[in-house]
């Protein structure tokens, strides 16, 4: 390999074969050099990879960087943290969404973040409290005033961050707010666009001027997100790091769903752990249940 003219960056989007790779701040068409068709990986969004550049500006991509976890729906790799934004109204907040986001990034190595948006048009009462007691940065602000933005948008900063949670809960309208250079298309006007289900949408990366990455993704669903339902469901109650102080159980075969001496339902009992994460916890025990063993075998 000729060392001296390969470069690094990251693929920023992909799209029929070819490969947008951000270095510095220049981004190069690029094709997958013609073995990764036989191996096992092929590059996708969110990858950190060497490529080579010919004389027309145009790239090969030469080798992948190990990934540090990779989602399977949508396809991306190597993100630091999921903000989960919820909304007061259209939608309003759904606790086991929130949850089973939570629990997938855990799973994944990510770092969740929660936000409260829309808060011009009401009152999260105790919502917000129950995420900062379980451990996460929490925020509560509205798109639409600025001035309660500053610490959000600290989190972003030099990192590679995926925004989650029900359509119409404001992710575009926070990043414009956020980073107005971006001017994503927000809920009026993709009506108008009749941006709906059948136009394919790309996940893309967006650069912020705070040294990280937007992934600007069609959105998350939970357990078809992860590469390995059957090690998630095996792990479930890990993934619930609020859980984890109080798992102290009579049984060794305890779900943490029913069982008498369980030291998580004794600490939801009095308090300790909110009963909307437990409630999520069993709900989300009760899908993955399921999963049968054989389908970790299938390919
Ligand atoms: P997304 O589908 O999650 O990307 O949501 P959008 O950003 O497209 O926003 C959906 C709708 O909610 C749009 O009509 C926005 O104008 C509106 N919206 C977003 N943020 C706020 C907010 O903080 N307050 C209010 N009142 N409306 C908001
Ligand atoms: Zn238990």
């Amino acid at each position: 390999m000729d060392i001296e003219n390969l470069r690094s960056g990251t693929i920023i989007k992909a799209v029929s074969g070819f490969y947008y790779i951000n270095c510095f701040d220049t981004v190069y068409q690029c094709k997958a050099r013609g073995n990764f068709r036989h191996s096992k990986v092929s590059p996708i969004v969110g990858d950190n990879v060497l490529f080579k550049v010919a004389a027309d500006g145009t790239g090969v991509i030469e080798s992948i960087s190990q990934r540090k976890n990779e989602l399977k729906r949508p396809i991306i790799a190597n993100i630091d943290k999921i903000i989960i934004v919820s909304s007061f109204q259209n939608p309003c907040p759904d606790t086991y969404l929130i949850d089973r986001l939570t629990a997938l990034s855990a799973f994944e190595g990510i770092e969740s973040v929660i936000v409260f948006n829309k808060s011009d048009t009401g009152d999260f009462g105790e919502l917000p409290g129950i995420y900062k007691k379980a451990g996460f940065n929490t925020y509560v602000v509205s798109a639409r005033q600025p001035e309660t933005l500053k610490e959000l948008s600290s989190e972003f900063k030099g990192c590679v961050c995926a925004m989650a949670g029900n359509s119409g809960v404001g992710k575009s309208s926070l990043i414009n707010a956020l980073f107005p250079k971006f001017d994503l298309k927000t809920g009026e006007v993709s009506a108008a666009l009749g941006r709906g289900r059948h136009t394919t949408r790309h996940t893309e990366f967006l650069k912020t001027d705070s040294g990280g990455f937007i992934a600007d993704t069609p959105g998350f669903s939970s357990v078809s997100a992860v590469q390995n339902p059957i090690e998630f469901k095996k792990n479930l109650v890990h993934c619930f790091k609020d859980f984890e102080p109080y798992i102290a159980c009579k049984f060794t075969t305890c779900t943490h769903t029913c069982e008498t001496g369980c030291g998580i339902l004794e600490a939801v009992k009095n308090g300790k752990i909110c009963s909307s994460r437990h409630k999520s916890y069993v709900a989300l025990f009760g899908e993955l249940k399921d999963i049968k063993d054989w389908k970790q075998n299938k390919g």
